[in-house]
């Protein structure tokens, strides 16, 4: 059985975020079936990508930000821009491109286990899950062109969305620094 997201979420009721055991459980399954060398390690890199993806709908929530997306889009655009920012060298941190990475393989695991998306999936609230794969690879490429090549180099992202990834994510992180700019405490 495939859990999705009803094992980690953000309540609004109860302000509170909720992520469960049996989502990272989960995980560690798929990723075993599907042949990751380690998977326990890859799921809580993943389940650490979906904690970053709640915290983008606490966010929208808590401070009421104005967004124009579907809110699990600008959540999985707040995972990427989390995760993504530059150190001092300037540079994107490895092991975090290493959680978003772990969290788009999840979701295309997922989409393979569904097969080709179904109207409940073009209807859902979530983008289907290989939309939700490219978008994260397109962000991390864009974040770091050099750092992140091989998303490229090796094919997980056709070019035609590749030449576009710089800018996508720039408009990204440029808007999210401006939303949170009223709310960031040094
Ligand atoms: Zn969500």
């Amino acid at each position: 059985m495939i859990v999705q997201y009803q094992d980690a979420y953000w309540n609004p009721e109860l302000q509170q975020m909720e992520m469960c055991y049996e989502f990272i459980d989960d995980a560690e399954k798929t990723f075993a079936e599907g042949g990751a060398p380690d998977p326990l390690q890859r799921a809580i890199d993943a389940t650490d990508a979906v904690f970053f993806h709640e915290m983008g709908h606490m966010v929208v929530d808590i401070y009421d930000l104005p967004i124009t997306g579907r809110e699990e889009d600008v959540a999985d655009q707040v995972a990427a821009f989390m995760l993504l920012q530059p150190g001092e060298d300037d540079r994107v941190d490895a092991e975090s491109v290493d959680v978003l990475l772990a969290m788009a393989d999840l979701f295309d695991m997922w989409g393979q286990a569904a097969g080709d998306p179904d109207e409940a999936a073009y209807a859902d609230v979530h983008s289907p899950d290989q939309v939700r794969v490219y978008n994260l690879l397109c962000w991390a490429f864009g974040a770091d062109t050099d750092g992140n090549a091989v998303i490229v180099d090796e094919g997980w992202l056709p070019e035609d969305r590749a030449v576009q990834c710089e800018a996508e994510f720039d408009q990204i992180n440029n808007s999210w620094i401006t939303l949170l700019a009223p709310h960031l405490k040094e």
